[in-house]
């Protein structure tokens, strides 16, 4: 029986599956981690074609059921861990890996943080989602849903959007519509932030009241001359930034000190 705490929702449809490892196109000898493997609904799609692979798995009821279920590939590497906390450059050593999962959806924000610290050790990464998620991830300067995460995920990677998935392709079905999402690390950052934490500090702050300007935001952060010398205007609101303009915002605070 699924669980619910651990985010279960089983892929089920042959025809999804297929298209989400045509995307993926996984070729003989690369390193592809998944996470959430479950019953392995992805996994064997992928490690026909790998025919190694190293899997992270949290709930240990589900790992005698995987085996199983993929006892044919000697080189299924399975790791019983909470993917929050899992080191991915531990999988690293020998070359960039590559991530897939259908992620467990309560889970899936604070994931993507934890793996976009591991970003230059990853080539590339395809994940199921929340629609919503995936819109967040992909949103440009001015959509309705470009936050915090778009920022933060773009800061680091290319993100497209692929296909919509709908709640019947699973068991049990979730309550909202799942979609694909690629995110590709940038091989050198289009710009750098010289803090991390300040660059993560300044995206939070900025969109502390989406619906406030830039000035009222940056209270007591930022003033009207540093505005101007960043050439930015305070009286826009803070989804009009770009990546660029959050890296310039930390990297003045930063140098300010
Ligand atoms: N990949 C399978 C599929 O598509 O049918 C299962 C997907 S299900 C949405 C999410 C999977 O992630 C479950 O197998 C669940 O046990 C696992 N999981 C939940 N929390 C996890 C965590 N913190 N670390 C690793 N795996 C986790």
């Amino acid at each position: 029986k699924a669980r619910k705490r651990f985010g279960q929702n089983f892929l089920h449809d042959v025809g999804i599956i297929r298209r989400i490892v045509a995307c993926i196109a996984p070729k003989e000898g690369q390193r592809v981690v998944e996470i959430g493997p479950g019953k392995g609904a992805l996994t064997e799609g992928i490690i026909s074609a790998t025919k190694r692979m190293d899997v992270v798995e949290l709930d240990r009821d589900l790992i005698p059921i995987l085996r199983v279920n993929l006892f044919r590939y000697p080189d299924l590497n399975v790791h019983e861990a909470d993917a929050m906390k899992f080191d991915f450059s531990s999988l690293a050593q020998d070359g960039n890996i590559r991530v897939v999962g259908n992620l467990p959806y309560n889970i899936s924000t604070p994931l993507i943080f934890h793996l976009l610290s591991f970003a230059e050790q990853i080539d590339d990464m395809h994940f199921m989602l929340q629609k919503e998620v995936v819109d967040r991830l992909a949103a440009r300067p001015g959509d309705n849903l470009y936050g915090r995460l778009s920022v933060m995920a773009q800061y680091y990677c290319r993100v497209e959007s692929l296909f919509i998935v709908g709640p019947e392709s699973f068991d049990p079905p979730p309550k909202v519509d799942s979609a694909i999402v690629r995110m590709v690390p940038h091989k050198t950052l289009p710009c750098v932030a010289q803090d991390l934490k300040m660059l993560e500090d300044m995206v939070r702050i900025g969109f502390q009241q989406r619906r406030k300007t830039l000035r009222n935001n940056y209270k007591g952060v930022l003033n009207d001359e540093e505005f101007a010398a960043l050439d930015i205007d305070p009286s826009l609101r803070p989804e009009r930034l770009d990546v660029d303009d959050f890296v310039r915002i930390a990297n003045l605070v930063s140098k300010r000190g």
